[in-house]
């Protein structure tokens, strides 16, 4: 690595822990009342803006559009964002990828992340990759615009974390996919940031008209209880199952440093209930996913944040 690529590596990661120790205590405390339902069609609006982008595979001119997109929306929305470039090594050789950082201070130091990929998985003709990643990136998107606009100051600052390099290139083998997750979790143990982190929330495949999240049992234990609370108090119960399976996903990373997190998937994506075969295909698409869909995700997320970030 030159020299350059050092420096810029080290400002960058010194202009994030600036961030992670936000000046706050200027605004108003008001309390989670001030939140709003949370609105589908502008979720979905917002996926249909980033599929123009498509694909939008990590280290291409289009995944680097995408990552703008993201950084420029969180501008719109009045929320402190930062796109954090780096370096890192994958199958096919080094590649340079950017998560997308966006923050809500709170109350107090401590933090809570929501969590997306917004990179597509290379190599499939046609695709968009609505569901994965488009609708949780609307999703997270949408949960900024909301809460920034809104008069709710959280307990816990709310940090949204975009991340690329998701998508594996071969099978997922070690060192190969969650490029950005894992580049964030190893920062936040660097500067010892991580101790303030006390939930990951990670949305994947989240917009499928027939909703089923199959929380994997990687999951941590206290956050799927939240999880089944907050299906309970919004009626949503029957769109959640508790898996017996491992999924490698981005929350991984955070728990291999001790931060508590769950993934909330639906990893049966298909032409009928129970199939996963539009995952991975041209059938990925925006006719694919529903507003009603990331309603349920976003209002479940934003219930989750209630009871975890609002106390
Ligand atoms: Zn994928």
């Amino acid at each position: 690595m030159t020299l350059n690529g050092y420096k810029r590596r080290t400002l960058i990661a010194l202009g994030l822990s600036a961030l992670l120790f936000p000046v706050v205590g200027c605004r108003q405390q008001k309390t989670a009342s001030g939140l709003p339902p949370f609105n589908g069609q502008q979720a979905f609006a917002e996926v249909e803006a980033l599929v123009q982008f498509s694909p939008r595979d990590a280290g291409t001119s289009e995944g680097w559009k995408a990552a703008k997109h993201i950084f420029q929306r969180l501008e719109t929305f009045g929320v402190e964002a930062d796109m954090d470039t780096f370096v890192d090594m994958t199958p096919e050789g080094e590649k340079t990828m950017i998560n997308v950082i966006g923050m809500i201070p709170g109350k107090t130091k401590e933090w809570v992340i929501l969590g997306s990929h917004f990179d597509t998985m290379p190599g499939i003709d046609n695709f968009q990759g609505a569901n994965d990643s488009g609708s949780s990136t609307g999703v997270l998107l949408e949960l900024a615009r909301m809460i920034q606009s809104s008069d709710a100051v959280p307990d816990l600052g709310i940090i949204f974390a975009f991340f690329d390099g998701e998508e594996g290139i071969a099978d997922y083998v070690e060192g190969d996919g969650l490029h950005g997750s894992r580049y964030m979790a190893r920062k936040l143990v660097e500067t010892g940031d991580h101790k303030k982190i006390k939930a990951m929330i990670l949305l994947d495949m989240v917009g499928d008209r027939d909703l089923k999240f199959t929380i994997p049992y990687n999951s941590t234990a206290n956050l799927v209880q939240e999880t089944l609370n907050a299906a309970h108090t919004l009626g949503y119960r029957d769109h959640f199952m508790l898996s017996r399976s491992i999924i490698t996903d981005d929350h991984v990373p955070f728990l291999q440093i001790g931060i508590p997190a769950i993934d909330l998937i639906d990893f049966k994506y298909g032409s009928e209930p129970g199939l996963n075969d539009h995952w991975h295909t041209e059938a990925d698409n925006l006719q694919n996913i529903s507003a009603e869909s990331l309603e349920i995700t976003g209002n479940i997320a934003l219930q989750i944040l209630k009871q975890i970030a609002f106390r």
